[in-house]
């Protein structure tokens, strides 16, 4: 009976690779969720996988930038998703999409990449001089900012000792569930900075910053990935019941 229910579930089963940090993991559930239930109603609740990683060996790797290391970590949790069933693949992380290839390579899983679905909803309001916050490894390096900048956005991005103060306090407040109203006021300033340097708009470009910077805190509109990620599941989760009748 069960897996009678599984087979004519409306939806597909989606993937995440989860845990960095737990604290984002938890928005995305939640968010997730909320989708599914606003979508098709009473009881409903998204079809997910969720391998949640150990993040403290990850963030050593990134200290040292062994990434070989880390794409192994990622493709493996990838593949263990794909043995359970998952259709599509998430990766809950802004930075960990530097090995987005070695996840792909591992499956032939569709996998919902974050820099693309949040180009494509800056660009859907129209916007095109965009802020990028986030790790120092994504507000500087090509895998993410040069993937904005291939789909038409001009990026830009922090001072170096703006970029030292953002990376740390993700690193040693947000991914630890420490949400400081100095270090809202300093993202807050940042953001102003960029915002007279022209941007149009903020990339909360690390799926933690949505839990320290709303709307309120920003001058200019912010685009939180984690939200953006979070719909863009849900499409991918909805996709059967919009192609099948229900
Ligand atoms: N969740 C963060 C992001 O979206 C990553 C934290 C980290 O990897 O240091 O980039």
């Amino acid at each position: 009976m069960a897996a009678q229910q599984q087979r004519d579930s409306l939806q597909k089963t989606l993937g995440i690779i989860g845990g960095m940090s737990w604290e984002s993991t938890e928005s995305y559930y939640r968010l997730i969720n909320e989708g599914i239930k606003a979508e098709l109603g009473n009881l409903h609740s998204a079809d997910l996988l969720i391998h949640s990683v150990d993040f403290a060996p990850i963030n050593k790797l990134q200290a040292q930038g062994d990434w070989d290391e880390m794409g192994a970590i990622m493709a493996s949790s990838a593949k263990r998703l794909q043995a359970a069933g998952a259709q599509g693949l998430l990766i809950a992380t802004n930075t960990m999409h530097k090995v987005v290839d070695d996840v792909q390579a591992a499956t032939n899983l569709p996998i919902i990449h974050i820099a693309d679905v949040t180009a494509a909803a800056i660009k859907q309001k129209g916007l095109t001089k965009i802020a990028l916050l986030g790790t120092q490894f994504t507000m500087t390096q090509d895998f993410y900012k040069q993937r904005l900048i291939d789909a038409g956005l001009q990026v830009l991005i922090p001072d170096k000792d703006a970029q030292q103060e953002i990376h740390r306090v993700i690193n040693e407040e947000l991914c630890q569930g420490q949400f400081l109203d100095s270090s809202r006021q300093y993202y807050s300033q940042v953001i102003q900075d960029l915002a007279n340097e022209g941007a149009e708009g903020v990339i909360l470009g690390c799926t933690e910053i949505g839990l320290l910077i709303k709307q309120e805190d920003s001058s200019i509109p912010v685009f939180d990935t984690t939200a953006i990620h979070a719909a863009a599941a849900v499409e991918f989760l909805l996709d059967n019941a919009k192609s099948s009748p229900r």
